[in-house]
């Protein structure tokens, strides 16, 4: 199956008896690349991160990891691989030190004292915040708190790593470290799925979009192909980027040529 690291099929999942959050939703998700979901709140996004990560079971359809089909005996693997940041660090984080903190996932993994303790150094020099391991979480600044909550996946060596719009308590700063840390994990090798509602973040870090609308995909492709979509743009209530605006007008004006792509192509 190429490079296929996880595949979502059919995934059906309601909370309710009379509401479906999940429709039928199939997702071919590739090894190392940058995913971005988007679409309105109450669209499925979060309901779809706990489907695949094992933490809600599909009511129908089946999450396969590396071609293996996600049974019960799966679960744990499945669990350890597809780590979940959440949108609010404050949901995340549990114990009463930042050490405990990030120690908690890799302890339960099982490793050995020595193990658990090279995994919380280097997941905290990894995220620069070596200088905060004794500090209690709650009392750090919100840059700083989602920095925790993702050292504690790097500690468990997450291949797959999930945002939960990860940007939405961030100040304009520490968007910039986070992004940053994003651009380090995508080049380490770290499959990063992303949700948003910050268009313009999408347009410039996605490798591919996907858009959900009402429990469904409606939309799957390239950062251009989706968001130069007048259809998908307004059946998802999304707006197209400026940065897609100023290069198109930069195109007409035969200032640059279409085939640049940007916004990465342009370094
Ligand atoms: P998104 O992440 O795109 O905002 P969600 O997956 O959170 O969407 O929500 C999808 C649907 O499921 C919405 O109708 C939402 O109200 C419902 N939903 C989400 N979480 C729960 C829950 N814990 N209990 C009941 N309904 C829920």
């Amino acid at each position: 199956m190429d490079d296929v690291i996880l595949k979502a099929e059919n995934i059906h999942y309601s909370y309710d008896s009379d509401k479906k959050a999940l429709k039928g939703v199939s997702l071919d998700i590739h090894e190392k690349e940058r995913l971005f979901i988007l679409g309105a709140n109450g669209s499925g996004k979060s309901t779809f991160f706990l489907n695949i990560n094992g933490v809600l079971k599909p009511e129908r359809g089946a999450v396969y990891y590396k071609d293996r089909l996600i049974d019960k005996s799966g679960i744990k693997e499945l669990r350890k691989n597809v780590g979940i940041v959440f949108q609010d660090a404050d949901n995340q984080i549990i114990a009463s030190s930042v050490r405990a903190e990030v120690s908690f996932g890799p302890m339960n993994l099982g490793l050995s004292r020595e193990e658990v303790k090279k995994r919380v150094d280097d997941a905290l020099n990894y995220m620069n915040i070596h200088h905060l391991i004794d500090r209690p979480p709650h009392y750090l600044s919100g840059g700083e708190k989602k920095r925790v909550s993702i050292a504690d996946i790097i500690a468990m060596d997450s291949k797959i790593i999930i945002f939960d719009e990860p940007t939405a308590f961030l100040d304009p700063k520490n968007v910039v470290i986070f992004e940053e840390a994003l651009d380090k994990m995508s080049k380490d090798g770290k499959t990063l799925v992303i949700s948003t509602h910050d268009i313009e973040f999408a347009y410039r870090f996605a490798d591919r979009i996907v858009v959900f609308c009402d429990g469904n995909i409606i939309a799957d492709g390239s950062p251009i192909d989706v968001l130069d979509n007048e259809k998908v743009l307004k059946t998802a209530n999304l707006k197209k980027p400026i940065l897609l605006d100023v290069f198109e007008t930069l195109v007409e004006k035969s200032i640059v040529t279409k085939d640049i792509v940007p916004p990465r192509n342009i370094e």
